[in-house]
C-alpha cells in the first residue's frame, strides 16, 4: 500500500487554490452577523435599548422585563437571517472555546410548533459541564456550573456550512459562585483596572469617568498542506512535529518575511478574513512571517473584553475555513524545531472617555505629567510582579519557544526606549529632598521638550524584549500563538489596578501632609523609579550576558511551566488577587491546579505519540531498510565480491542499528519514568517530573530518528519531510 505521505504528495498537484470571490467593499458586511450598533436600535424599544447601553457602559443588572424584550429583539433578527440554533459562548480554560447548541424550536403542550427564545434562555444556562477542567472545584462544592450572559460583549451568529446559530457571549462559573473560564476573571480585572486608573486621571482631569484597557493582538500561525498534516500523527495530536531533520533549506535566505504571499495561502487568508468582517473582528493586516509557511494577521484594536472574545473567535474560525482550503492552520507556538515558533504579541495600552490614550506622550507639559504617570506605574507594576508575568503565558507549548533564540527569554524585563529611559533618569536626578515648585515646574517644562521626539523616532525599537513600549501603547510579546490573550490580560490589568491604588493612597498621604499635587507625584514617581528600574533594559533581550546580567540584578528567569506556575499562588499574589476581588483563595487554588494539569496532560499525551510513532512508524522504516541493505551485501558477497565492496552499506546498517536500539531503549525507559510519575499524587510534583524526567526523553530519541531519517532510503520513510511541509503547496 502506498504510504499516506506519497498519497498526500501525489494530491498536491491537484489542489485547487483559486480565489473564492469576495467583490465589493468590506465596510458593506463589516458586523453584518453582530447584534450591536443599528440593528439593536432597530429590533429593540427605546427602553430596552437604554437599560441595555446602561449596562454594557456601567455593568449595572438589567431587569427581567427587559431581558425578556431583549431576548426577543435578538431573536427576531437572527430568525430573519436564518438561525435556528442559538449556544451560549463561553471560553472554558481548556484554551478553546465552547458551545452548546438549542433550537428556538419547540412544542407546546397542546402540540402547536413554535420558535421560542425567552429572557431566561438569553441570560442563563446550566450547560452539562462535568468534564470541563475545574480543578476541584466542583467536585467540592456543587456539581453544576452554569454560565451567564455577558452584555458587554454582543451576540453573533456563526455560520457553519448551511447551519446558522445565535451566538451569546457568557461566563461560566460554578453555583457556588467561583469562576470556571477566563472571562469572569477577566471582567474583574478590567472593572478593578477602570476604578483604580479614574482616580489617578483625576489627579490631572476631573472630567474622566471610565478608563478602558485596549488590546491590538497579533496572531502568527502556519500553515500545511491537510492531507500531509494528516500523514503526521505528531501533527494531529500535538500540533506539533516532535521528530523531523532539518530541511537543506530553512530560514536562513529570509526570503520568506514580507514576500509575496503564496496564492493559496492568500485565497485562505482573504476567505477568513471575510469571515472574520462578519463577525466584527476589524483585521487590518496580514503578511508572511521569518519562518517558512509561517503567517501573521492583526486587527485594528478594541476594549480588552471585546478583543480577548475577538481572538478566540478568529482561532475557531482560522480552523473551521482551513478545512475548505484543503489546509492545516498550526496554531502551536513550535510546530517545528530549528525555525521560529509564533507568538502573539498583545499590544495593550489604556484609554479613558474623553478620548486621551494614557499612554500617549501628551501634548501639554500638564498632560505629559500624565502620561508619565501611567507609564511609570506600569513599569512599577511589572517589576513587583514580574513573576506572575511570566506565570500568565506560562505553557507546555510556549516552553518550546520562550528563551529559544527567537522568543523573549523567560526573563520579564521592560524596553522603554532611548528618550523615555532618559526622561526617567531625570526625574529620578532631579527629584530631591529640596524639590520645590519652581524646580517642579521647570523639571516639567524640560521632560516636556524631551518627550514629544520620541514619536517621531520609529526605529528605537527592540524586538528582543518581553515588554517593550512602542511609542503609544506596550507591546507584552511573550504571549504565545495558542494562548487565550485573557490569562495574560487579567494578570496585566490586575497587577495596574493593584499599582495606582497604591500609587494614589501614597500621593494622597503626601498631599495630606501639605506637599503640593503635583510635587506629591513627581516624588512617589522617583520612588517608584528607583524601586523598579533594574526591570529596565534595553539591550539584546536575547544573548547570554543579559542572562548573567539579570541574575545579578536578581530578576527571576524561570524557565519551565511547572515551576512558573507557582507564582499564582504565592503569598504576595494572593493577596494581591483577593484584594482586588479578581479571585478568592480557593479560585486561585483550583486554577494552579487546573493548569499543573494541562500541563501533565499535554506532555503525556506527547511522550505517548513519540513513543507510539518510535515504535510502529519510524522503527519499521529503518528496519525495513536494513533488510535490503542485508539482501544486498549477502548478494554481493554471493557473487564474490570481497569486503571492500560491501564497506560502505555495511558502515551504513551499523549506523541504523545503533540508532534503532537507541530509540528502543530510550522508549523503553521513558516509559518506565512515566510509569513512576503516574503513581504520584501531587499534582505539582507529578507536572515537576513529568518536566524534568519524562521531557528530556524527547530530545534524545528525537535526534536518533533524525539521524535516521537522513539514513534510510526517503522512498520508505512514511512520515511527510520538514522540506514537504514548509515548501508545498
Ligand atoms: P507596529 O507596532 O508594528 O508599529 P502598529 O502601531 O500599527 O504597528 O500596532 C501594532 C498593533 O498594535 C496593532 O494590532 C494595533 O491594533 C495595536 N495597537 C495600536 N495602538 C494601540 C492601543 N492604543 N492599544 C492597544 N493596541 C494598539
Ligand atoms: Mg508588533
Amino acid at each position: 500500500m502506498q504510504s499516506l505521505r506519497f498519497k498526500a504528495l501525489e494530491g498536491l498537484a491537484g489542489v485547487d487554490s483559486t480565489l473564492t470571490e469576495h467583490t465589493g467593499k468590506i465596510t458593506d458586511v463589516f458586523g453584518s452577523n453582530v447584534f450591536s450598533g443599528k440593528v439593536v436600535r432597530e429590533y429593540l424599544s427605546d427602553e430596552a435599548y437604554k437599560s441595555l447601553q446602561n449596562s454594557v457602559k456601567n455593568g449595572t443588572k438589567l431587569e427581567r422585563k427587559m431581558s425578556e424584550q431583549i431576548a426577543s429583539g435578538m431573536k427576531a433578527w437572527a430568525m430573519k437571517k436564518g438561525v435556528t440554533h442559538y449556544t451560549h459562548w463561553f471560553q472554558p480554560l481548556t484554551g478553546t472555546t465552547a458551545e452548546k447548541h438549542d433550537s428556538f424550536f419547540t412544542l407546546k403542550g397542546d402540540g402547536t410548533a413554535l420558535e421560542t427564545f425567552d429572557g431566561d434562555a438569553l441570560v442563563q444556562q446550566e450547560p452539562d459541564a462535568s468534564s470541563f477542567p475545574n480543578g476541584g472545584l466542583r467536585a467540592t462544592f456543587e456539581a453544576r456550573g452554569y454560565t451567564a450572559w455577558d452584555p458587554s460583549s454582543p451576540a453573533f451568529i456563526l455560520e457553519q456550512g448551511y447551519g446558522k446559530t445565535l451566538c451569546i457571549p457568557t461566563i461560566f462559573v460554578a453555583y457556588t459562585g467561583e469562576s470556571l473560564d477566563y472571562k469572569a476573571p477577566l471582567l474583574k480585572a478590567l472593572a478593578s483596572l477602570d476604578k483604580a486608573a479614574v482616580d489617578v486621571c483625576n489627579y490631572f482631569d476631573k472630567n474622566v469617568t471610565k478608563v478602558t484597557a485596549t488590546l491590538g493582538w497579533e496572531q502568527e500561525y502556519f500553515l500545511v498542506d491537510e492531507a500531509m498534516a494528516n500523514a503526521r500523527p505528531d501533527l494531529i495530536m500535538t500540533g506539533r512535529t516532535v521528530v523531523g531533520h532539518a530541511p537543506s533549506k530553512g530560514q536562513q535566505l529570509e526570503d520568506h518575511y514580507f514576500g509575496a504571499i503564496p496564492e493559496r495561502a492568500y485565497a485562505y487568508m482573504r476567505d477568513f478574513e471575510m469571515e472574520s468582517y462578519k463577525l466584527g473582528i476589524p483585521l487590518r493586516t496580514r503578511h508572511n512571517e521569518v519562518a517558512p509557511s509561517q503567517f501573521e494577521c492583526a486587527p485594528i484594536f478594541e476594549e480588552v473584553n471585546i478583543a480577548v472574545d475577538h481572538n478566540s473567535l478568529l482561532m475557531d474560525v482560522m480552523n473551521k475555513v482551513a478545512k475548505r482550503h484543503k489546509l492545516k492552520v498550526l496554531l502551536h507556538e513550535k510546530p517545528f524545531a530549528g525555525i521560529n515558533g509564533s507568538g502573539k504579541h498583545n499590544n495593550w495600552s489604556l484609554a479613558t472617555d474623553t478620548g486621551v490614550n494614557l499612554l500617549a506622550p501628551g501634548k501639554t507639559p500638564k498632560t505629559n505629567l500624565m502620561f508619565l504617570t501611567f507609564f511609570v506605574n506600569t513599569i512599577k507594576a511589572v517589576h513587583d510582579y514580574a513573576d506572575l508575568m511570566r506565570a500568565s503565558i506560562a505553557s507546555p507549548s510556549n516552553d518550546f519557544r520562550l528563551g529559544a533564540n527567537e522568543a523573549p527569554p523567560a526573563i520579564i524585563s521592560v524596553f522603554t526606549g532611548k528618550y523615555l529611559f532618559e526622561v526617567l533618569q531625570e526625574v529620578k536626578n532631579r527629584v530631591n529632598n529640596k524639590f520645590d515648585e519652581q524646580d517642579e515646574a521647570i523639571l516639567k517644562l524640560d521632560l516636556h521638550r524631551h518627550i514629544p521626539e520620541l514619536l517621531l523616532d520609529n526605529t528605537d525599537r527592540n524586538r528582543t524584549s518581553p515588554f517593550a513600549f512602542t511609542g503609544n501603547k506596550f507591546e507584552f510579546r511573550a504571549v504565545g500563538s495558542s494562548a487565550n490573550c485573557a490569562s495574560a490580560m487579567t494578570v496585566l490589568n490586575t497587577i495596574m489596578a493593584k499599582t495606582l491604588a497604591t500609587f494614589k493612597v501614597e500621593v494622597d498621604a503626601l498631599i495630606e501632609k501639605g506637599e503640593k499635587k503635583e510635587i506629591a507625584i513627581m516624588q512617589t514617581l522617583r520612588k517608584y523609579i528607583v524601586d523598579s528600574e533594574r526591570v529596565l533594559f534595553e539591550g539584546d533581550g536575547y544573548s547570554e550576558e543579559w542572562e548573567i546580567e539579570a541574575a545579578k540584578r536578581g530578576l527571576p528567569n524561570i524557565k519551565t511551566t511547572p515551576q512558573a506556575l507557582d507564582a499564582f499562588v504565592t503569598e504576595k499574589s494572593t493577596k494581591l488577587f483577593t484584594e482586588t476581588g479578581i479571585y478568592n483563595e480557593k479560585e486561585l487554588h483550583a486554577r494552579h491546579e487546573i493548569l499543573l494539569e494541562d500541563y501533565v496532560k499535554k506532555v503525556q499525551i506527547e511522550a505517548r505519540v513519540i513513543g507510539d510513532l518510535a515504535t510502529n512508524n519510524i522503527l519499521p522504516c529503518a528496519i525495513s531498510y536494513i533488510n535490503d541493505l542485508v539482501g544486498n551485501i549477502r548478494g554481493l558477497k554471493e557473487i564474490g565480491l570481497g569486503d571492500d565492496a560491501v564497506k560502505a552499506q555495511k558502515q551504513i546498517a551499523a549506523k541504523i542499528a545503533e540508532h534503532i536500539n537507541a530509540i528502543s531503549e530510550n522508549v523503553q525507559a521513558m516509559i518506565e519514568a512515566r510509569k513512576v510519575a503516574n503513581k504520584l499524587t501531587d499534582s505539582r510534583q507529578k507536572a515537576i517530573d513529568y518536566c524534568e524526567k519524562i521531557k528530556p526523553y524527547f530530545d534524545v530519541i528525537r535526534y536518533h530518528s533524525d539521524k535516521l531519517e537522513f539514513l534510510v532510503d526517503d522512498k520508505k520513510w512514511a512520515l511527510p519531510k520538514y522540506r514537504e511541509l514548509l515548501f508545498l503547496r
